[in-house]
């Protein structure tokens, strides 16, 4: 008995693969960024505002999967709610380029058919994950960027804003001046899902690597580099230095891992994460669920937000937890 208890506590805490994965009806993962975050250590104020952050988010998306919802619209309602959030570098919040704009990528994917839509170097959409739903949805093309980007999404009536007076909050000056000392910003949010139809559905959205150069475009908007979601493999979203992520093509290469190879979910992230990438050569993570319901989260970085959520079957049980650093809580 207590042999199984420290069995299920481990596995819990590498927030990673259970054996009776199958017995999910859903799942739903999350993330915030990753990199530098020990020195959130010594402020548990805003270590606790971004706990709870996590945690609105996976209810936020849970409300919607156990009501039957589907997970393209938990991972619309989740990412957007964590772009509304200036805690993350994604909508407001975002960080600012070298030029002093702000410029927003996102994705999203859905694996039941390999649909996708994503925008860069937008600068006045509101909530790029709702342009990039657009895109994939009213559009023959996948990725629309700068102001052509902002045009159609505008055009599909998508909430737009002005870009200095939106997504420059107290918040962001404050973390600019902080982060040119550090040279990092960490907040680029994901989610992915597994609902209960069997469906993967992948979704990312940034505001890039602080002091980018003005029309430099990451990894999160790049099908196959920072966002992939193929029902026959799995969803994942990924977060950190995009350069590396995209010359890895991280989120394609992690799915073809464990479709082709039969890879466990688990050790196709660790591959990636630590040993491809390091933290010398393409420091971030990715979350990324298999089509059976298994997840992985690892993250070569000091930190990664990130939480997930699940529900098992024939049963009411929710199982969630929440990290920041190495370990994983409950919230
Ligand atoms: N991957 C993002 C980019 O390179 C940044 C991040 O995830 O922190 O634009």
């Amino acid at each position: 008995m207590l042999r199984q208890w420290f069995i299920t506590f481990f596995i819990l805490l590498a927030g990673s693969t259970i054996a009776n994965a199958q017995e999910r009806e859903y799942v739903l993962l999350i993330h915030g960024g990753a990199g530098a975050m020990n020195a959130l250590k010594e402020n548990p104020n805003k270590e606790m505002h971004y706990y709870a952050s996590l945690d609105s988010a996976l209810l936020i998306g849970n409300e919607i999967l156990s009501s039957g919802g589907k997970g393209v619209d938990a991972v619309i309602a989740v990412v957007s709610y964590l772009e509304n959030n200036p805690l993350f570098n994604a909508g407001v919040g975002a960080t600012v380029s070298a030029a002093g704009s702000f410029e927003l990528d996102a994705a999203i994917m859905e694996g039941k058919d390999l649909s996708a839509g994503a925008i860069a170097g937008a600068k006045r959409i509101k909530n790029p994950i709702k342009a990039a739903q657009v895109v994939k949805d009213n559009s023959p093309h996948v990725m629309l960027s700068g102001d052509g980007a902002d045009e159609f999404a505008a055009s599909q009536g998508i909430e737009m804003v002005e870009n200095n007076m939106y997504f420059s909050t107290p918040n962001t000056m404050k973390w600019v001046e902080e982060f040119k000392k550090e040279s990092e910003k960490n907040g680029t949010v994901g989610c992915v899902v597994l609902d209960s139809e069997g469906n993967l559905v992948a979704g990312t959205s940034t505001g890039g690597m602080l002091k980018k150069r003005w029309g430099r475009i990451g990894d999160s908007p790049v099908i196959g580099a920072g966002t992939y979601a193929d029902n026959k493999s799995c969803a994942v979203s990924c977060t950190g230095h995009g350069e590396y992520f995209i010359r890895h093509a991280v989120a394609f290469n992690l799915c073809a891992r464990v479709k082709y190879l039969k890879e466990p979910i688990q050790d196709a992230g660790n591959q990636i994460i630590h040993t491809d990438l390091s933290p010398d050569a393409g420091v971030g993570g990715l979350i990324a669920i298999d089509k059976d319901g298994n997840f992985a989260m690892p993250f070569n970085s000091e930190g990664m937000f990130r939480g997930y959520i699940y529900k098992e079957k024939g049963n009411d049980k929710i199982i969630k937890q929440v990290g920041i650093h190495k370990e994983l809580h409950k919230p």
